[in-house]
C-alpha cells in the first residue's frame, strides 16, 4: 500500500464569484521512500493539495469529493485532534517562507522544543541532544538555537525549519516551494539538505515547485498538474520523453534544465478560469495540437509506459508532437 493515496480528490474554494474547483478528480500515490516532485504553473493547485494533506485548508476551502489516505487512514475524515497528533510526528511541512513557520517572539530552540513537547515527553537533556543532532545535520551553529527568528538570514531560517520538520523523525515531509526568495547558492544548499533527508534517512518526500530543473535534479518521480488536473506522472522520463503537450511546453520553457532561476512559462495564453472550466481538455486552448475532440471531451489518464501515465487524446502522436514542440520552442 502506498504511504499516501490521493483518490479522486476534488477541492473547492467558495468565492464571492462562485465555487472554484482548484483540484479536480486527482488521483496520485506516493510510495513509501519515494521523492516526488509536483510541478505546474502558478495557480494549478499544488499548494491546495499540500494544505489538504496537512489539514490546513483555509476556511473557504474544503475537500468536496474523494479522499486522501495516509497509511490507509483518511485525512479529510480525521478530527482536528487526530490531525494534530499526526502533524510533526508523522507528517511535517517545510513551508514557503520560513518566517511564516516561526513565531517571532520565541527563540528557535523554544519553538522546536514546543513541537517536541506536544507529542512526546522527553527530558531536557534528550531535547538538547536532539537539537544538537538536528543543527549539525542542517549545518547551523548550535549556539544560534537561542536566537530569535529575525536574527537569522532567510537561508538560516529555512535550515532551522528543516530541523524542526525533522525533530520527531516523521515518515513524510512536504516541502512547498521551500527555496522561494532565497538566492541561488542558498537554494542549492537547502535543496541538497532536503534531498539528504530522503537519501540518508529514507524519508518519503513531496517537493512542490515551479522549477523543473530542481525536480529533474532531485526527485525520483514527477507529477505534472495543469488547472487542477494531473496531466502526467512518471519517473525521470517524464521530462525526457513527455507525452502531454503541456509537459512538452514546460520542457521547452527550460531548454537547458541546468539554467536555474529562469521563469518557467513561455506557453502563450493563460490557464482557464476555474469557476468555468472547459468541458474538454483544459489545455486545449493553449495546445498547438488541439483538435475538435480535445474541446469536446476531457481526456483520461492512460498508461504510456511502465509507471508513466498521461492525459491526452493523442498519445500515439506524442513522438511527432515532441519534434514539433521543439520547433515551436526555438
Ligand atoms: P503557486 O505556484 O502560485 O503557489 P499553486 O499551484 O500552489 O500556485 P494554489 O495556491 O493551490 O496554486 O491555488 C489553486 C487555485 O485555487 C488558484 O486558482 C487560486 O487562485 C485558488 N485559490 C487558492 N486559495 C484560495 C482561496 N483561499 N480562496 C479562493 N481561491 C483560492
Ligand atoms: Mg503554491
Amino acid at each position: 500500500m502506498a504511504l499516501l493515496q490521493i483518490r479522486d480528490l476534488c477541492i473547492d474554494y467558495r468565492t464571492t464569484a462562485g465555487t472554484a474547483r482548484a483540484v479536480d478528480k486527482l488521483s496520485l500515490d506516493i510510495e513509501e521512500g519515494e521523492y516526488l516532485g509536483l510541478v505546474g504553473e502558478s495557480g494549478c493547485g499544488k499548494s491546495t493539495i499540500a494544505k489538504a494533506v496537512l489539514g490546513i485548508l483555509p476556511r473557504n476551502g474544503a475537500v468536496a469529493e474523494g479522499d486522501i489516505l495516509f497509511r490507509g487512514r483518511s485525512l479529510p475524515h480525521s478530527s482536528l485532534q487526530e490531525l494534530n497528533r499526526l502533524r510533526w510526528r508523522d507528517i511535517a511541512m517545510v513551508p514557503q517562507s520560513a518566517m511564516n513557520g516561526f513565531d517571532p517572539v520565541y527563540t528557535i530552540e523554544a519553538q522546536i522544543n514546543e513541537a517536541i513537547d506536544t507529542h512526546v515527553s522527553w527530558s531536557r537533556e534528550q531535547k538538547r541532544k536532539r537539537i544538537d543532532e538536528l543543527f549539525a545535520f542542517v549545518g547551523l551553529e548550535r549556539g544560534r538555537a537561542h536566537d530569535f527568528p529575525h536574527q537569522f538570514s532567510g537561508g538560516m531560517r529555512q535550515r532551522a525549519m528543516i530541523a524542526m520538520a525533522m525533530a520527531l523523525d516523521p515518515g513524510f515531509i512536504v516541502a512547498d516551494e521551500p527555496t522561494t526568495g532565497l538566492d541561488v547558492i542558498v537554494q542549492d544548499q537547502i535543496l541538497h539538505r532536503i534531498k539528504e533527508i530522503h537519501t540518508r534517512f529514507g524519508k518519503t518526500m513531496l517537493l512542490i515547485t515551479h522549477d523543473m530543473a530542481v525536480v529533474a535534479e532531485n526527485c525520483d518521480r514527477i507529477a505534472v498538474m495543469y488547472a487542477g488536473k494531473l496531466v502526467e506522472h512518471g519517473a525521470h522520463n517524464v521530462f525526457e520523453t513527455p507525452f502531454h503537450p503541456y509537459t512538452m511546453g514546460l520542457c521547452n520553457a527550460f531548454p537547458d534544465l541546468a539554467d536555474r532561476g529562469r521563469e518557467l512559462i513561455s506557453i502563450p495564453k493563460a490557464p482557464p478560469n476555474l469557476l468555468t472550466p472547459p468541458v474538454g481538455c483544459r489545455f486545449a486552448d493553449r495546445c498547438p495540437f488541439a483538435a475538435a475532440r480535445c474541446r469536446a471531451e476531457a481526456p483520461a489518464l492512460v498508461e504510456v509506459g511502465p509507471g508513466h501515465v498521461a492525459a491526452c487524446h493523442f498519445i500515439d502522436r506524442a513522438a511527432e508532437f515532441r519534434m514539433k514542440a521543439r520547433d515551436i520552442g526555438t
